[in-house]
């Protein structure tokens, strides 16, 4: 007679998936499809809305933000899933937050960690170098992404590498490196779910946490539908994901070299750490022989120590969890294994020498600036056209090319919401600010808004004129026609409408109600 089975041996099913009483249930294989499979039920219909796609690009000239903008927030259902979506990764930020007492402390410390680190950058890089190489890591340094691309080209040159996984990492985004591999024919495939979304949709990811926030599930129904085979009209998560694993694996086995970028880097230990809820850099660095790590110069913390302010900083700050599923520890090659780190500046030496934007060197790359930023909820990250997006794309991607990226410091609302949230506490909106400032400098803004901008700040500084000009805009208000304001030429008209003047200013009313009072 077999042993009675002990409680702690028996299956724990919660009641909801035992699926008994719930009409709604979708079984498969006599069990209840769990809390996110349990979403897949049709949408909709009618057919699924277009995704819309992000801004045009015509080489150097301008980015137009606005324009991209506009038609993210024509497709309503794109727009309305971006902004709930994002919005409800702030809120878990904010409870994850209330959570601990000393959160205020912890921000504090990880960006007195970050200065001390930045303003002895070539100390603690120097440092790391020496312990990587003790720990038999090569270490290579690459000035720009042209350095970086051939660095690693070279590595998979010499071992006959012919194909690549990798996991996500911004740096190699910034450093064009997909596009670059495919030009010498190294297959890459990205191990990031939303990365590889991404990269089967051949567009860039929109968001540096969740590369794939702004697509319905229709928009990867359909990806998937034209480059692995499934069927277009099933859009259920539980048959995509498990479809794209089942198209992917074997490539993921069979791959020659693995790649991973790192959130920190230990200068006392010589170590590099990465975070990835999905185990996925994992794969990249475990499964090939050959490991090659990409890594911007600024990950850099000088103590294991310091290492644990990060952790308990990170995850909760970016989706709003006390921690990622993985944080690996890479130290040295396995046992017949290879360890490449390639340190990467690409811009970022000079961007420590400009006195007002150096701090954005802080960034851990967390999303929370962009999860709060109203402009980006409902425009959606591939609408600034450029590898960062949000509050922290507006002031770094104008250090790698200020024309190109003249119009997005303009994209904010200037709220402060960004800096609030920012986990190392850098003065986002402030930057945002000086950039504007730094732009019309530069002479990077368009006559048009230079003008307009001077001709205000003579009225503003002039109260009788400024008094008399509200006296007659509100006239003017009131009896223009509409295409006066409402036309092409004026990009403020465009989606809002002007309020009806009152019938008194509030200086008129001060004067009448107030004058002599306070
Ligand atoms: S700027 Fe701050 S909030 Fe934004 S991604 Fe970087 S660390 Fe996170």
């Amino acid at each position: 007679m077999s042993a009675p089975q002990r409680p702690s041996e028996a299956p724990i099913i919660h009641p909801e998936l035992k699926a008994q009483d719930d009409p709604d249930a979708i079984v498969r294989g006599g069990r209840r499809l769990d809390h996110a499979e349990g979403t897949s039920k049709p949408l909709r219909t009618q057919p699924p809305e277009k995704q819309p796609r992000g801004a045009k690009i015509h080489g150097n000239r301008p980015i137009d933000q606005a324009e991209a903008a506009a038609r993210f927030i024509a497709a309503p259902e794109h727009e309305k899933m971006h902004d709930e979506r994002l919005w409800d990764l702030r809120q878990k930020r904010d409870r994850e937050m209330h959570g601990i007492d000393e959160w205020e402390e912890l921000r504090s410390l990880a960006s007195a960690i970050k200065e001390h680190t930045l303003t002895h950058l070539d100390e603690y890089l120097d440092q790391f170098e020496a312990n990587a190489r003790s720990n038999g890591i090569h270490v290579h340094w690459a000035r720009d992404a042209a350095e970086h691309n051939r660095i690693v080209h070279g590595i998979l040159d010499d071992h006959g590498a012919k194909s690549l996984i990798k996991s996500k990492s911004m740096l190699t985004e910034e450093c064009g490196f997909r596009p670059y591999m495919a030009s010498v024919g190294i297959e890459v495939i990205e191990t990031d779910l939303g990365e590889r979304i991404q990269q089967l949709d051949n567009e860039d990811p929109s968001h540096i946490v969740v590369p794939a926030v702004h697509k319905l599930r229709t928009d990867v129904a359909e990806v998937f539908a034209k480059t692995i085979g499934t069927d277009p009209g099933n859009s259920d998560v539980h048959y995509l994901a498990e479809s794209q694993r089942e198209a992917t694996r074997p490539l993921i086995l069979a791959a020659d070299a693995g790649m991973t970028g790192a959130n920190f880097v230990v200068a006392e230990t010589g170590a590099f750490v990465v975070c990835t809820n999905e185990g996925n850099a994992d794969l990249s660095a475990n499964v090939p022989k050959l490991h090659i790590a990409s890594i911007g110069i600024e990950k850099i913390i000088p103590r294991l120590d310091d290492l644990a302010v990060f952790i308990r900083l990170l995850s909760r700050s970016s989706l709003g969890s006390p921690i990622t599923q993985y944080t690996s520890h890479f130290r040295g090659p396995r046992a017949g294994g290879e360890m490449h780190v390639v340190l990467v500046d690409n811009g970022r030496a000079e961007r420590l020498g400009l006195a007002e934007f150096w701090t954005s060197l802080k960034c851990i790359r967390c999303g929370a600036c962009m999860n709060t930023c109203p402009v980006y909820r409902r425009s959606g990250g591939l609408s600034y056209g450029a590898t960062y997006s949000g509050p922290i794309g507006l002031i770094i991607d104008p250090t790698f090319n200020a024309r190109k990226y003249s119009n997005l410091p303009f994209a904010s609302t200037l709220n402060g919401s960004c800096s609030d949230v920012c986990p190392v506490k850098i003065n986002i909106h402030e930057q945002i600010y000086a950039w504007r400032r730094e732009l019309v400098k530069r002479h990077e803004v368009p006559f048009a808004k230079r003008a307009a901008m001077k001709a205000a700040g003579e009225l503003l500084s002039r109260p009788a004129a400024y008094r008399a000009a509200i006296a007659a805009a509100a006239v003017a208000l009131a009896h223009l026609p509409r295409f006066v304001i409402y036309n092409g030429l004026n990009a403020w008209g465009r989606g809002r409408e002007v309020p009806h003047p009152p019938r008194q200013t509030f200086h008129a009313w001060h004067e009448a109600n107030r004058r002599g009072k306070t």
